[in-house]
């Protein structure tokens, strides 16, 4: 450990009332969010190694930020789901508020993409098999994501699908409710959402992941322009197409129509899309090799 290594001190009162100190080394840099930033953490006594998401309490004065931040750690706190990133627990200190997640070291599917710039279609059936696994739990839990996108969803050290950042997330209290926050990230955005009519539920998920399976597809999403008020009005347009250069599979270009239409009671249920021809025409790997953070797999 290098003399400038920072050590974060958590305090643990005991049932007893006593207090202990849980002492962590706050390593490398992992990347930034809206309001954290995200460090290796590895516990002193058990060397256990978490990615530390770090909040400073400044950012956290107004009661709405913290509020938002109180209610993703309650969402994420009640999911355990293999695809869901580990919520661990959280602590504070005087300056910050830290959460302590499960580490993924493979990065986020969005440097992959960046990388490889499109993936093959058995990556992306691998892949999304295990988002849809994750998003049935959460829909099963009445937990809307909101923010499904390729910087959201993570590789763990064993190439398994880890979805994280549940910060836009809600709970609907009940079956049916209606959630009117416009939220949610410009080029996955639901036509509902931005038509903010009626409100929005678990269907805005299923967009997104029409518009992530065709991101990671074609290396670029369907709605994409150079400004955010264009792709708006792309989106509610429903004005996408399929690039004449880049071979899709009939199976692949149907579910992704499917999915990106307007009307969101038209569009598939989880289950319809797990029992489309896209995920049963071919067995599908459970895991792919490391290697294809680099280069596609291998066909033989
Ligand atoms: P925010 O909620 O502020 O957007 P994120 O949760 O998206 O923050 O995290 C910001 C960045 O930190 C991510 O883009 C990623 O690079 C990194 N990161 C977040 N969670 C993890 C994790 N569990 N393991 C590894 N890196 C992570």
């Amino acid at each position: 450990m290098s003399s400038d290594t920072q050590i974060i001190e958590e305090k643990i009162v005991k049932v007893n009332g006593d207090t202990a100190i849980k002492r962590y080394s706050k390593g490398r840099f992992l990347g930034k969010g809206g309001f954290a930033k995200v460090y290796e953490f590895v516990c002193l006594e058990t060397k256990q190694v978490t990615a530390g998401k770090i909040m400073e309490k400044s950012a956290l004065s107004k009661a709405r930020a913290r509020q938002k931040l109180m209610s993703e750690i309650k969402i994420h706190r009640s999911l355990h789901h293999t695809n869901i990133v580990r919520f661990e627990h959280y602590f504070e200190d005087e300056s910050n508020v830290y959460i302590m997640l499960e580490l993924c070291t493979n990065q986020s599917l969005n440097d992959l993409v960046r990388r490889r710039k499109r993936l093959v279609e058995l990556e992306v059936q691998c892949y999304l098999q295990q988002v849809l696994s994750a998003l049935k739990y959460m829909h099963s839990h009445r937990v809307i994501h909101r923010d499904i996108k390729l910087g959201n969803i993570f590789l763990s050290d064993k190439m398994e699908i880890k979805m994280g950042d549940l910060g836009l997330a809600a709970k609907l209290e009940f079956e049916g409710e209606r959630k009117r926050t416009i939220c949610g990230t410009p080029n996955y955005i639901a036509p509902e959402i931005l038509e903010g009519k009626n409100g929005h539920s678990y269907e805005v998920d299923v967009w997104s992941f029409g518009v992530l399976m065709y991101t990671m597809m074609i290396g670029k999403p369907p709605f994409e322009t150079n400004d955010v008020k264009t792709t708006y009005k792309r989106i509610k347009m429903n004005a996408y197409t399929f690039p004449d250069h880049i071979s899709i599979s009939e199976e692949a270009r149907d579910l992704i129509s499917r999915i990106l239409v307007t009307d969101p009671m038209e569009r598939p249920t989880i289950d319809d899309m797990l029992n489309h021809a896209f995920f049963t025409k071919n067995p599908i790997p459970k895991l792919l090799p490391t290697s294809t953070l680099a280069v596609p797999p291998s066909s033989s």
